[in-house]
């Protein structure tokens, strides 16, 4: 049932994002080509949105205020549609909508979404095939920790993304050490003022296996499969560091079939069923194992590589379109094979010159290259860091195709590192 602060007001739509996200650009431009009337909720600390004043300030950190902000702004300004634009504020969304009776996933399902260990117990309770894991507190003695979980491991965060704080560990000594890292990176998010401060940490089997991701869009309980992208790059840790991705996926069609069921079973695990999905699976030999399922669009710049349909609608476009019903069944992505790769960070340091880009830039089949940290700033690679040197995209009339250019452009790009020199003010007397 629609409330009366959304009656007759589809065409307006709230969106919620950080002021680090990469995707606010690309869903205010699917919302104009939709007509739609775009109102940014946008995080912001409320002594600074006093100064500033934005139409929505937000503050992420305290998800009970913004939800009750949202609510309030909705029913002086009815809207069709609340959507976050990446993880930073699901849980803040789902709880404005569950108030304001708009269809999105439940804010027990957005939680189940975003928080790694709610995520695996939900997978254990409903048999989706998942890594067994333990649970630990953030002070908890490492030595036991060690003798406790079995080998390989991988070490995590319960609520950071981008494989941030994500280790392997194949012995007792290894998992003291990864232990030590990621609770250092856990204790740096809190103390930074993450959204979500947790003190756990998740320690679960490593997966054998290549990975795939499913891009996908749920409606009423029904995932859609847009995409599945390969991961040709081997993800064997220590550290996960996302590179290539590349759709269409070369995996036989039975495997990709049993993946999407795969990913299907997990959203009903969670509770997902509306909007977009993001699945990560591995394949063994035996089946798929969901590594993390979020309810959430892929990250980064990465959606600029899907086009569906015969005018090549963006993603966005589609999860817009969904969310104020003006759906029906999303079209099919287009024929033609496509790629993303994600520049790894090579070294911590300053990023001080980029060379090459022409010649990136001059590879058939590269379309675009995104360079997104300016040259002069810092740069810090996984397990502390959590971002990219850039975006390299291709198309191609195949998967081969797409990988081999990616690989040549980022063969052809050289970014120098400088090491950051630490001046230490002299000790007072
Ligand atoms: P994040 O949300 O930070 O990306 P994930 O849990 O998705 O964290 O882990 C990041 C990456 O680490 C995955 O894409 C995968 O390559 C690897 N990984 C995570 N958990 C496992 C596991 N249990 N076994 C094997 N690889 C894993």
């Amino acid at each position: 049932m629609m409330s009366t602060a959304t009656q007759g007001s589809a065409k307006r739509v709230i969106l919620l994002m950080s002021g680090v996200t990469y995707r606010g650009t690309a869903f205010i431009n699917a919302a104009e080509r939709l007509g739609l009337e775009v109102v940014r909720g946008l995080d912001m600390p409320r002594p600074l949105a006093r100064h500033w004043r934005p139409t929505l300030p937000l503050d992420f950190r305290d998800p009970d205020r913004a939800v009750r902000d949202l609510v309030a702004y909705a029913y002086e300004h009815p809207v069709g549609a609340i959507l976050a634009v990446d993880d930073a504020a699901t849980i803040i969304a789902a709880g404005a909508c569950a108030a304001l009776g708009l269809a999105h996933n439940s804010p027990d399902a957005a939680l189940a979404a975003r928080d790694k260990s709610v995520m695996r117990q939900r997978f254990a309770a409903t048999g989706v095939p998942s890594p067994a894991f333990r649970l630990y507190h953030t002070d908890d003695d490492p030595a036991h920790v060690a003798r406790e979980v079995s080998y390989p491991c991988v070490v995590k965060p319960t609520t950071l993304s981008a494989s941030q704080g994500v280790i392997r560990a194949n012995t007792p000594e290894e998992l003291a050490r990864a232990w030590t890292r990621t609770r250092s990176i856990v204790l740096c998010a809190n103390a930074e003022g993450s959204a979500r401060p947790s003190y756990h940490i998740l320690v679960e089997d490593y997966i054998p296996g290549v990975e795939v991701v499913v891009e996908g869009i749920l409606a009423a309980g029904r995932l859609t499969p847009l995409a599945i992208f390969d991961k040709p790059d081997p993800l064997t840790g220590p550290f996960f560091e996302e590179t290539i991705y590349v759709t269409p996926s070369r995996l036989p069609a039975t495997v990709q079939d049993a993946i999407v069921a795969t990913a299907a079973e997990a959203c009903a695990a969670l509770g997902l069923r509306e909007g977009p999905v993001h699945a990560e699976l591995r394949v063994d030999d035996a089946h798929p194992w969901v590594v993390e399922v979020a309810g959430r669009s892929i990250g980064g710049l990465c959606a600029k590589i899907l086009r569906f349909g015969t005018e090549g609608t963006s993603l966005e476009e589609l999860i817009l379109r969904a969310a104020v019903g003006m759906g029906g069944e999303p079209p099919h992505r287009e024929e033609r094979a496509g790629g993303v790769m994600m520049i790894p960070i090579p070294r911590a340091g300053i990023l001080k010159a980029v060379q090459g880009l022409d010649e990136a830039k001059a590879v058939v089949g590269v379309e675009e290259i995104d360079l997104t940290i300016p040259v002069r700033r810092p740069v810090t690679p996984l397990p502390e860091g959590a971002q990219y040197l850039g975006f390299i995209f291709a198309r191609g009339a195949t998967p081969d195709a797409v990988e081999a250019a990616l690989r040549e452009a980022h063969r052809r790009l050289r970014f120098t590192i400088i090491p950051e020199l630490r001046v230490l003010a002299p000790r007072q007397q």
